[in-house]
């Protein structure tokens, strides 16, 4: 079979290195897609470059959105990123490291980028579970999501085919996405998910990121290759 394209959003975090781990697994041809958008974590960009690279992607796009110029989070404005929350992550409150509409901005450009390439899918590595309680991370949002692709572009008016939202990690927990990509081959050490890392790279291990990322390598009973700050 004729290998396809896919489009594939890549931050450089745990969760997108596995979900490209994922679309290489499944055959396609990967065309990664970034974003510069004003994030604290920018170190992570350099992880991007270095997993598209080890995937092979055909193409590696990394696309500058100031978000930060109207700011309203903790990753793109002056705004301290909670740390040591202990039980209190629990999805119930929406934390101030939700980035207003990010996934709905990141996917829209998706969209355009698998049109032009001709492709009809579209991974993102979403998690409804061990999360934030961001909105933009639930099913409900990419089933609209993907029908507004839909019907959005010249593409979804062909009727032969439809593109397709892909979120391979929308219900595994983090010790789940760890072991799957374990399994894949992806080097954890690789990868950057804090929200408040050094400018050399280093995880703070205090956030809320950090502490779920460093559970689910416990749970998954894993070694933990992140290099913490502490
Ligand atoms: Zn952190």
């Amino acid at each position: 079979m004729k290998n396809k394209k896919a489009v594939v959003l890549l931050s450089g975090g745990l969760d997108s290195t596995t979900n490209m781990a994922i679309a290489k697994e499944m055959k396609f041809d990967i065309y990664a897609l970034s974003f510069r958008y004003g994030q604290r974590n920018s170190p992570e960009l350099e992880m991007a470059k270095n997993t598209a690279l080890k995937f092979g992607a055909k193409e590696h796009k990394i696309i500058d959105i100031n978000l930060a110029s109207f700011g309203g989070s903790a990753l793109t404005d002056n705004i301290d990123v909670p740390k040591n929350k202990g039980d209190q992550i629990d999805g119930s409150v929406i934390p101030v490291t939700y980035v207003p509409a990010r996934n709905l901005v990141f996917l829209s450009l998706a969209t355009a980028y698998a049109e032009v390439l001709g492709a009809w899918d579209i991974f993102i590595g979403v998690n409804a579970l061990d999360y934030s309680g961001y909105p933009d991370c639930r099913p409900e949002f990419i089933a609209a999501f993907q029908k507004t692709a839909n019907l959005a572009t010249k593409a979804g008016l062909s009727q032969k085919n439809q593109i397709k939202i892909h979120t391979p990690l929308i219900h595994l927990k983090k010790s789940e996405i760890i072991k799957k990509g374990d399994a894949l081959g992806v080097d954890y050490s690789k990868t950057l998910t804090c929200y408040d890392p050094t400018p050399e790279g280093l995880a703070c291990g205090q956030c809320d990121s950090c502490v779920l990322r460093r559970n689910g390598f416990r749970e998954a009973g894993i070694p933990d290759p992140t290099k913490y700050v502490r």
